[in-house]
This record gives C-alpha cells, sequence and structure tokens, in this order.
C-alpha cells in the first residue's frame, strides 16, 4: 500500500472535551490585577465585558472541560480537520525529517479561530446577551466572530485596524454577508477612537486602539458583551481541539513528534496545538521540542519585557502579565496581521518563563519564501502567520539534512491565504523587505509600561 498523506479521524472520534494545562504546570500563572488597585481581579471586574460561564473558564482549575452539545454541533461544519504528512515538501527539501502539518483553514473562514468564536458566541446567547464587539487585525478573527454570531443569532459589531479595512475590503464584505457591522479604527464612535484621532488624524490603526474601542462600547451597552480572538485562557482553552485531535491523529499515523512549531501572535493556534503535548511531555509519556515563532517586527517574547501591562492601547483592560512591547508598541506594517499584537498570552509567557518551550523571531522576506515552496509542493497557499512557523520548520528539516538525523515536525497551519494574496502578490513583485526594530524604538514604548 502506498504510505499515507493524510490522517482524518471520524466524526465520531472527535475529542469532546477542551484542555486546561493550568493545573499540570509546576507554578500557576500570576493572576491579572486590578489597573487601580493593583489587587488580583475578581469575577465581578470582568462581569460587564464577558459572561460568567468564560469568566469561569479563565480562571478554572479544572484539567478538562466538557464541550457543549450545541458547539460540537457546529464544530461539526468543518472538524475533525486533517492532518497532513508534507510528503512533496519533505522531498523538495531533501530531508529525512518527517514533516506534519495540521491543517485549520478547512473552517468556514480560513482559520483556526471559529474553534473559539462559536463557543464564545454560545456561552453569550445561553446568558441572555444580544450582542457582541470585538476588534479584528487581519479580519480573521472578525470574519470567524461574525460567522459564530449568526449561527447563534446574536448582533456582531466590529472594529477593524484601519490598514487593514482599507486594504482586505474582502474580509469586510465577508463579515457583513454573515450580518456584522463593520468600523474603521480608531473610528469617531468611541471616546478611545476620538482621542487618538484628534492627536493623529491620518492613524491608520492598531490591534490595541481598535480592543480600546470594543470593550468601551460592551462596557457601556445593555446586553452587550466584549469578544477576544486571542490571548486570554479561555480562548486558549477553546483551540486545546487542535492539539487533542492531532494526538489521535498521530496514533493512526504511528508516529510521534520531535518538534512542535507554532506561529504566535497573541498565542492561541500555538497553544492549541501546542498544550496537549506539552500535558503528555509533562507525564513524560513524549519529550518533543516546542518552538513558538514569531515576527521580527514584533518579537514579543524574544526581545520583550515580561511585566504586567495593558491588554489594550486606552488602558480600560485588567493588567496582564505578559511578555510585551509596550501598550502604546505600534509595529510596522508587515503583511502577517495576526501576528502585530504587542503582548502575548499570559499563559504562553508563564510556560515560556518556565523554560517548558523554546521562541525564536523570523523576519517577513524568509517566511514568505516558505510560503511560496510550501504552496508550490503541497499545493496550499498558507496565510502570511504561518509562514512564520513553516520557515521554521524548514529551517529544522535542512539541519536534519545535514545531520542525517530523521526528526518528526509537526505544525499547526492555521489558515489560508485566500483574501490574503495581495500579500503574495507584493513579495512576488519584489515588494516585500523585512522591517528591523531598532533597540530606541522598543525603548521609548517599554518606557511607557504601568
Ligand atoms: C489570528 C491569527 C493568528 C494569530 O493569532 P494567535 O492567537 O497567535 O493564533 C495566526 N494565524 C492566523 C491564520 C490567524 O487568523
Amino acid at each position: 500500500m502506498a504510505e499515507r498523506t493524510k490522517f482524518i479521524l471520524d466524526e465520531a472520534d472527535m475529542p469532546a472535551r477542551w484542555y486546561n494545562v493550568v493545573p499540570d504546570l509546576p507554578e500557576p500563572p500570576p493572576p491579572p490585577l486590578h489597573p487601580g488597585t493593583r489587587e488580583p481581579i475578581g469575577p465581578d471586574d470582568l462581569a460587564p465585558l464577558f459572561p460568567q460561564a468564560l469568566i469561569a473558564q479563565e480562571v478554572t482549575t479544572e484539567r478538562y472541560v466538557d464541550i457543549p452539545e450545541e458547539v460540537l454541533d457546529v464544530y461539526r461544519l468543518w472538524r475533525p480537520s486533517p492532518l497532513f504528512r508534507a510528503r512533496r515538501l519533505e522531498k523538495a527539501l531533501g530531508t529525512p525529517a518527517r514533516i506534519y502539518y495540521k491543517y485549520e483553514g478547512v473552517s468556514p473562514v480560513g482559520s483556526h479561530k471559529p474553534n473559539t468564536a462559536v463557543p464564545q458566541a454560545f456561552y453569550n446567547a445561553a446568558e441572555g446577551v444580544t450582542r457582541l464587539t470585538t476588534e479584528t487585525g487581519a479580519g480573521q478573527w472578525g470574519s470567524a466572530l461574525a460567522f459564530a454570531c449568526a449561527t447563534f443569532g446574536l448582533e456582531c459589531e466590529v472594529w477593524q485596524v484601519r490598514a487593514s479595512y482599507d486594504q482586505k475590503p474582502y474580509r469586510k464584505l465577508m463579515m457583513e454577508t454573515f450580518g456584522a457591522t463593520v468600523h474603521p479604527s480608531p473610528s469617531e464612535l468611541t471616546e478611545s477612537g476620538r482621542a487618538i484621532l484628534a492627536a493623529d488624524p491620518g492613524s491608520t490603526g492598531s490591534l490595541g486602539i481598535a480592543i480600546s474601542e470594543a470593550v468601551e462600547q460592551a462596557a457601556q451597552a445593555e446586553n452587550t458583551r466584549y469578544a477576544l480572538g486571542s490571548v486570554l485562557n479561555h480562548v486558549l482553552l477553546h483551540q486545546t481541539i487542535i492539539g487533542e485531535e492531532a494526538l489521535k491523529q498521530f496514533e493512526l499515523a504511528g508516529d510521534t513528534p520531535d518538534v512542535l512549531v507554532g506561529c504566535t501572535g497573541g498565542g492561541s493556534n500555538f497553544g492549541g496545538l501546542a498544550f496537549p503535548f506539552l500535558r503528555e511531555k509533562l507525564a513524560g509519556r513524549m519529550d518533543p521540542v516546542i518552538r513558538a515563532v514569531e515576527p521580527a517586527a514584533c518579537p514579543t517574547l524574544t526581545r520583550g519585557k515580561y511585566a504586567y501591562d495593558f491588554g489594550d492601547t486606552a488602558g480600560l483592560t485588567p493588567l496582564l502579565k505578559m511578555h510585551t512591547l509596550g501598550h502604546d508598541f505600534i509595529p510596522d506594517p508587515i503583511h502577517a496581521g495576526g501576528l502585530r499584537y504587542h503582548g502575548m498570552s499570559p499563559l504562553i509567557s508563564h510556560i515560556y518563563e518556565l523554560g517548558l518551550i523554546e521562541a525564536l523571531a523570523i523576519g517577513q522576506e524568509d517566511c514568505f519564501a516558505a510560503g511560496v515552496q510550501f504552496a508550490r509542493t503541497e499545493g496550499i497557499i498558507p496565510a502570511p502567520e504561518p509562514t512564520h512557523a513553516l520557515a521554521a520548520c524548514i529551517q529544522e528539516a535542512l539541519r536534519c539534512k545535514e545531520t542525517g538525523e530523521e526528526k518528526v515536525i509537526l505544525t499547526a497551519l492555521c489558515g489560508h491565504a485566500h483574501l490574503d494574496l495581495p500579500a503574495y502578490g507584493a513579495y512576488l513583485a519584489g515588494d516585500i523587505s523585512d522591517h528591523a526594530l531598532p533597540d530606541e524604538t522598543l525603548a521609548k514604548s517599554l518606557a511607557g509600561l504601568p
């Protein structure tokens, strides 16, 4: 029989619970703090923003959380997602390594984001919320939440970072088709937006600013809550369905990963893939190296400071202990919009401090080169974000070629680029350059830490 390329789980074998890594860690992560009192926040502090069920998941110490039947029903539209062995890429590289990728581009919006958008919409609807607000950078999260809100009959209002609102009309049309309302951010609709526009009428925005606008709206309006697409514990919890499926698929493949690689913006696709494998590692059942890859233009883990900072620009959120470039930091306009966030998930930051994962930063030219090589061998055009993980996979596979090691590499291919093709157009035209981040720029932005 020919060697297998695709490992598909039956619907009946889809995992029915999410995994919470916190109780398995040697130390718990530091708590979020109230910005006024600097004391750990309680559930009441979060109630204006999130429904009780999600607040409970944010702080749970249970190892597993059952996935509600209504959520599993929606997941079945595209889950379980396939695990592929990248045989053609391996051949092109001439590597003895075996490369696998877990493909999340099969979701309705083309990325892993609906894995958390769907349960977030479900729990909000179940508690009588009628409208969700959010921000979106590249447009992936806004599309995912718009789809999820349509599924559970919620209104959805999205603040889209101005730069991407102007560059990516198709994401806006997708959100509107699912029934959402989309505003460019900064907007005149919020105090936070007006303050930014007063200082800089031409501001192209940032995720931090868009979060301030969405949070401000949710805190003020009736029956309205806020939804975040990454960073928080409950988001990473929902994404662990990726890693739980991948574990089962590795059993089908009869293989065990030696190296896991994922791209990190806020950390959700990376954590979603890695945490179930980290559980196995901590239990001594396997020993993969786990590696986070970030853009050289927004190097949160590798050059940021591990400190308490705001999640948004206006300082409306609780203080989170995380690797941060400073909440005022506005990254250069690289094409991987989903990786342009000033902070990193507190959980990923903590796990990095514990020495359980590695991190590296790669410039976008190398990333697009990897994306094109992947497209020409495997036939999937990766979103600009996961090209960071692919570039690191290729580096590892080429090291194996030198040493002759038959390592098994696993990566999360967290989305496709069908709505990001102009970025590839720019690369093919030779118009992509690396944006170095000078030390002075970073020092200036870190000086603004609370
Ligand atoms: C949002 C997004 C990211 C970055 O977010 P994480 O929380 O770090 O996963 C990466 N890739 C894609 C395709 C995205 O949509």
